[in-house]
């Protein structure tokens, strides 16, 4: 009761941008679906935009427009829900989605990204995924990727896409 008072107070002040960080951490999920519910219905109703920080790919489906995905402190991947969830064109973004069970992939072994996120006072150098990419090659480890628009309005920080062209990327 105390987020629901907490989310109206924020958006009916008038904001035009909300950060909703985590909005629902340590909720159950039917609470954690009223909550989402609420804050899409008054950010339609105070024509408010939210930037809806999660790690769970499944409500951010349901709720955003666009996608950012970051990893390590930057953007490796930016567009619409649909660009970027329908076809991936990161290899951070492609193991996220390759990591969510589903009932398809029942008895399957779930992707697992190797590795751990280094920490931000000492990133890797070149591309800060390339210790646990399977797709590394040399330059990853020497540059630094620059965020490309891969199809109108879809972005990418990945030397794959420069070099080769977009391609379906897979983990498993
Ligand atoms: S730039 Fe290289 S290491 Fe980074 S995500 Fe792309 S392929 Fe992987």
């Amino acid at each position: 009761m105390k987020q629901r008072v907490m989310i109206g107070m924020a958006l009916s002040s008038g904001t035009s941008l909300l950060l909703a960080d985590e909005a629902t951490t340590a909720l159950d999920v039917t609470i954690e679906a009223q909550i989402n519910k609420l804050i899409a219905d008054l950010a339609k109703e105070y024509k408010t935009s939210v930037l809806y920080v999660s790690h769970n790919l499944g409500v951010l489906a349901e709720l955003a427009d666009r996608i950012m995905i970051m990893y390590a402190g930057r953007v490796f991947e930016m567009g619409t829900t649909e660009d970027v969830f329908g076809s991936p064109s990161h290899p951070y973004s492609a193991a996220l989605l390759e990591s969510i069970p589903s009932r398809q992939d029942r008895g399957k072994r779930l992707l697992s990204i190797p590795g751990f996120v280094p920490p931000l006072d000492n990133l890797p150098s070149g591309c800060s995924f390339h210790p646990r990419c399977k797709f590394a090659e040399d330059i990853c480890k020497k540059e630094i990727p620059p965020m490309e628009e891969v199809s109108p309005g879809h972005f990418s920080a990945c030397f794959l896409d420069t070099k080769r062209g977009r391609k379906r990327l897979q983990w498993i």
